[in-house]
């Protein structure tokens, strides 16, 4: 090998050494949008504009998801710009303590929100993400409902009279299974990690 390619190559391990050592910890959490900039934060709970009517995030709060869960995300986000969207997230991880908050205020429903006591959502193991589509300058995509929409309306199996509704309902699930997710029928909006089963919660990231 020539000094200038043991050279480049030495350059490019460091770099790519530093980057990944760049992204930052949260009790074994990534910042999605340190994964992938592209993709839109919009976390409903650190507004009032949730079913609390109260912020239950601290407002510096990032979107966490677990790294591998996080890669798979990544993965959908570059599908779905294939049909000129990006992806706009309303949850990720989720602490214990606003699952509590959502579990009082849904009316202690166990249809839309986790029991957690006896069932803690996925969410809080940072394995679970509540996402829609968007177009690239933000404005959100037409979809069945709004977030945490508690009706018939807000199961994926809803047939509604609009195609382009079911068009876009359509290319959010295929570019989520595609990457390593389910859905559950239930809730348009939420999908999980396939390998969910592979992680334990984590209360807090204090
Ligand atoms: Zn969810």
């Amino acid at each position: 090998m020539k000094p200038l390619t043991i050279l480049i190559t030495l350059a490019t391990a460091i770099m790519l050494n530093s980057c990944s050592n760049s992204i930052k910890n949260y009790n074994g959490m990534v910042n999605i949008k340190e994964i992938d900039p592209s993709i839109q934060i919009d976390l409903r709970y650190k507004t009032t504009n949730n079913i609390t009517k109260k912020p239950l995030y601290p407002y510096n709060m990032p979107a966490l998801l677990r790294p591998a869960t996080a890669k798979r995300l990544a993965n959908a986000s570059k599908l779905v710009k294939k049909s000129g969207y990006r992806l706009k997230i309303w949850d990720a991880y989720r602490p214990q303590s606003a699952q509590i908050a959502l579990w009082n205020a849904s009316g202690k429903n166990p249809n839309f929100v986790a029991d957690p006591y006896n069932n803690p959502s996925l969410h809080t193991s940072g394995v679970a993400v509540d996402l829609t589509l968007a177009f690239p300058d933000g404005t959100p995509a037409l979809m069945q409902t709004d977030f945490d929409e508690f009706s018939k309306k807000a199961s994926p199996h809803y047939k509604h009279p609009n195609p382009l509704v079911r068009r876009n309902l359509r290319i959010l699930k295929d570019a989520m299974d595609q990457s390593g997710f389910l859905y559950i029928n239930s809730e348009w909006w939420h999908f999980l990690d396939k390998d969910y089963k592979q992680y334990s919660i984590i209360p807090s990231i204090q």
